[in-house]
């Protein structure tokens, strides 16, 4: 028996057993992928927020050169009037955000957890999880492990999905760097179209692409070669930053939202893409994750030594994480949904409302501190 079973060694899943290594609870990680490097094209920004609670994790430091300072984020829509530009020096912090790959941010964590001497059981995909207990494979032989709270982080795509409210987007993320011909000096774009945003996010000498892609249009853009893909981004993004000159492997991610919630029944909890997985349209997804981490992580810490109480704790988190979660999935939806609308009247008022936000610099910076520390409640 343990006190916490983790389900999904993912980077949701490190940040909690890192958080929790020195709380005295016995904690086993169950992760499905076999030991070493993981392989995902992804590009993650980190918000100011996280920073500061990789740091508390010790994880910054080991992401040293690996991360790239975002100083200004320009927001615009193809096509029609406004944009707004939100930046660093206006909320007097270092950075809006932080580009990392998935791979590095994996790697830093694992390095952590092995330091640490948190027990992760690797190729070790588990196929039930009920409150309290876990079935998992191991090899050919199935193993079950007891403990008074299992977490669920594994993604929302291992096990069977509970209840959830789920909207399929009908648009893939198609993933890879690129290279343009200006330098980018720290800028990252939002750029929204009728076809959905492209995000060109620094990342080293070049940018980081999350080009949103209608889903009966995927495989064409990923087939393109490398020339015509240049030419397509060119054209459908503009020419701030010249020409687009070269590019690398391209992957999709195909994109839903489905919104779980952290449970209702004690002694089984959901966090980050198991609880809430988002459009990657406002870069919220581990951001959001990597609170719930943190807030459970209080929460157990928080609790009185011995036996955990289940109900107990499953109320407190629920009520921690009761503003943060709804907003950010509230305000992610809102983004894809009002832009992804053409009527001139409807692109009329978003560019108005983008003008006005640049015209507003408090409202503007209120939203941009939403963004990077999302709806407090602690
Ligand atoms: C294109 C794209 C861009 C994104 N950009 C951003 C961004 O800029 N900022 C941001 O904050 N977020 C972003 N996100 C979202 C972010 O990637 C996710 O929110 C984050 O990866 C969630 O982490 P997680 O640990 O909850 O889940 P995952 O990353 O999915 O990890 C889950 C882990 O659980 C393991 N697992 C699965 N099933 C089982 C099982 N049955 N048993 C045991 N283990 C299992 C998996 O192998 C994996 O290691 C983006 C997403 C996409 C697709």
């Amino acid at each position: 028996m343990t006190d916490v079973v983790l389900v999904g060694g993912g980077p949701v899943g490190l940040s909690l057993a890192l958080a929790l290594r020195d709380s005295g609870r016995g904690l086993t990680v169950l992760e499905a992928r076999p030991p070493g490097p993981v392989s995902d094209a992804r590009a993650i920004v980190l918000s100011h927020g996280s920073r500061l609670i990789l740091e508390r994790l010790g994880v910054w430091a080991a992401l040293a050169g690996q991360v790239t300072a975002i100083t200004t984020i320009h927001v615009s829509q193809r096509g029609h009037f406004g944009r707004t530009l939100l930046n660093a020096a206006d909320l007097e912090v270092p950075a809006m955000g932080y580009t990392v790959t998935y791979e590095a941010l994996q790697a830093a964590l694992a390095e952590q957890a092995i330091k640490a001497e948190v027990e992760i059981r690797y190729a070790a995909p588990v196929t039930e999880a009920k409150p309290g207990r876990v079935t998992y494979r191991q090899g050919d032989t199935t193993a079950d492990l007891v403990a008074d709270l299992v977490v669920l982080a594994e993604g929302g795509r291992g096990l069977p999905l509970a209840e959830s409210t789920v909207k399929d987007y009908q648009q893939s993320a198609v993933v890879c760097w690129v290279e343009s011909e200006r330098p980018h000096a720290g800028r990252a774009y939002e750029r929204f179209t009728p076809e959905g945003p492209i995000a060109l996010l620094p990342m080293g000498s070049r940018y980081a692409l999350v080009w949103t892609t209608p889903t009966d249009q995927v495989a064409e853009r990923l087939g393109l070669a490398d020339s015509d893909f240049l030419r397509t981004l060119y054209a459908a993004f503009g020419e701030r930053q010249g020409r687009f000159v070269a590019a690398g492997v391209r992957t999709a991610f195909p994109l839903r939202m489905a919104l779980r919630g952290p449970g209702d029944t004690a002694g089984l909890v959901r966090i980050g893409n198991a609880a809430q997985l988002l459009h990657p349209v406002a870069g919220q997804g581990f951001n959001l994750g990597l609170r719930d981490a943190w807030q459970l992580a209080e929460c157990i810490l928080d609790s009185a030594s011995g036996t955990l109480d289940a109900a107990d704790l499953m109320l407190r988190y629920s009520r921690a994480r009761g503003a943060d979660v709804p907003a950010g999935a509230r305000m992610t939806d809102f983004l894809v949904d009002v832009f992804a609308h053409d009527p001139p009247v409807i692109a009329g008022l978003r560019g108005a409302a983008l003008t006005a936000l640049d015209l507003l610099p408090p409202l503007k910076n209120g939203f941009a501190r939403k963004m990077m520390h999302g709806a407090r409640t602690w």
